[in-house]
């Protein structure tokens, strides 16, 4: 009665009832036949790892900071949360801190390292210029507080050059951070030969890792980082749980305070059936990255063929590359266009990053790799993933074929 009289009665005609509206609403698409092919936004989550979430959130409910039976039961499993993903990418238990996704790790990763970094006198920071917005947002609030940050460039093929990072380093240098894979061109970027220059200078290097998780085995002391970013929902597991490895002996400050969770750097009431979902979601995925990758490149391939009558069709980046990203150039069409006329016809693809796709400015990454902004207005990104078949490759390539011939004539 208290909070009826405080906060009035919400059992009236309220946004609850229209949420339930929309819900139906939402079902409903869901039977649609979608092929979807925008992986590296999101993927589905798999129905066994919501099975091994499931008990984490009305039975085994408790804080994982209560001492009483029913919290512990919840610590248990967040160990044994932190031990699966420790072990599956060669670290510590104590190096693996959970947080509420990839950006958030990305952001507590730049901004508390540079921040203890600064402690000794080191106040330049150095990032590619492809990073994800959440490292970039990282990199302009430090230059706000006084920080000086480079932003590497990359070459035409989309990667950074050792040599680009080693002229830009300085004594000055505190962090570098250069992502694992690009998340719209798939290009995987020479971390360790990156990282080795950083620790030759005294930087502290990170990695956002979020989208080589999915698809690149990895060992952490192998690439020889002192921080490394992945997110839960881009292999299979659930929105809202990532990690940051911080190795042991690197010091950083904290980004989200008040608790002390996390061994005091990360407050906030742990995510219980998140974490555990997480592990779930990234054992899973690692068993099987072998034989999802091969699929994938198969998939891929009979979309490209699919797709090889189009003429003025190019493919942006190089070299070593994910199996799954394609980011095609269509000459003469646009690329908001494109994606909506797939959408009308159930095929799911991206433009640019989805972060940045509700706004229509062309994206930072292609610009980087020299791309004009009308050129970058030309270019989409499809990304394949486990659950896809070869049929939907073929069939969503027979649609993209018939949609662009069908714009580039209007
Ligand atoms: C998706 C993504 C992120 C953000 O992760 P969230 O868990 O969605 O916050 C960061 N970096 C890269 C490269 C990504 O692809």
């Amino acid at each position: 009665m208290i909070c009826v009289l405080i906060f009035g009665d919400v059992r009236g005609e309220n946004c609850c009832k229209r949420e339930l509206a929309n819900d139906k609403k939402w079902t409903k698409i869901e039977k649609m036949d979608r092929i979807y092919l925008d992986h590296a936004a999101t993927t589905p989550m798999e129905k066994s790892v919501l099975d091994k979430m499931l008990p984490y959130f009305c039975e085994v409910f408790g804080n994982a900071d209560s001492p009483h039976g029913i919290g512990r039961r919840a610590v248990n499993a967040v160990d044994d949360a932190r031990a699966c993903v420790a072990a599956l990418i060669g670290a510590k238990m104590n190096e693996v801190y959970f947080t509420s996704g990839g950006t958030e790790a990305d952001n507590w990763a730049v901004i508390g390292g540079a921040y203890a970094q600064r402690e000794k006198g080191k106040d330049h920071v150095i990032l590619s210029a492809i990073e994800h917005h959440a490292v970039l947002y990282a990199g302009e609030k430090l230059e706000k507080e006084g920080f000086s940050v480079t932003y590497l460039p990359v070459n035409r093929e989309g990667f950074v050059e050792s040599s680009v990072l080693q002229e830009a380093i300085t004594e000055r240098t505190g962090l570098v951070g250069v992502m694992m894979v690009n998340n719209e061109t798939g290009v995987i970027q020479p971390v360790r030969a990156l990282a080795e220059i950083a620790k030759s200078r005294g930087a502290l290097f990170f990695t956002d890792g979020v989208q080589a998780a999915p698809y690149i085995p990895f060992s952490v002391q192998a690439l020889g980082v002192d921080m490394l970013s992945f997110s839960s929902h881009k292999f299979f597991g659930p929105k809202g749980c990532g990690v940051l490895y911080v190795k042991n002996g690197v010091k950083i400050e904290k980004f989200v305070g008040g608790g002390e969770q996390e061994r005091g750097l990360r407050g906030g009431t742990t995510n219980v059936p998140g974490v555990v979902g997480l592990a779930e979601a990234y054992q899973q995925n690692v068993d099987t990255m072998y034989a999802s990758n091969e699929k994938i490149k198969q998939i891929a391939r009979r979309f490209m063929e699919g797709i090889s009558s189009l003429s003025g069709v190019s493919i942006n980046g190089g070299g070593e590359k994910l199996p799954g990203v394609l980011n095609l150039r269509v000459e003469g069409v646009n690329n908001v266009d494109l994606l909506y006329k797939l959408d009308l016809q159930g095929v799911c693809i991206a433009v640019g990053s989805a972060c940045a796709s509700g706004s229509i400015a062309p994206s930072h990454v292609l610009l980087a790799m020299g791309l004009t902004e009308t050129e970058a207005r030309e270019c989409v990104r499809i990304s394949f993933g486990r659950d896809n078949t070869e049929e939907e490759g073929a069939k969503a390539a027979e649609i993209f074929v018939k949609t662009v011939e069908s714009l580039r004539k209007f």
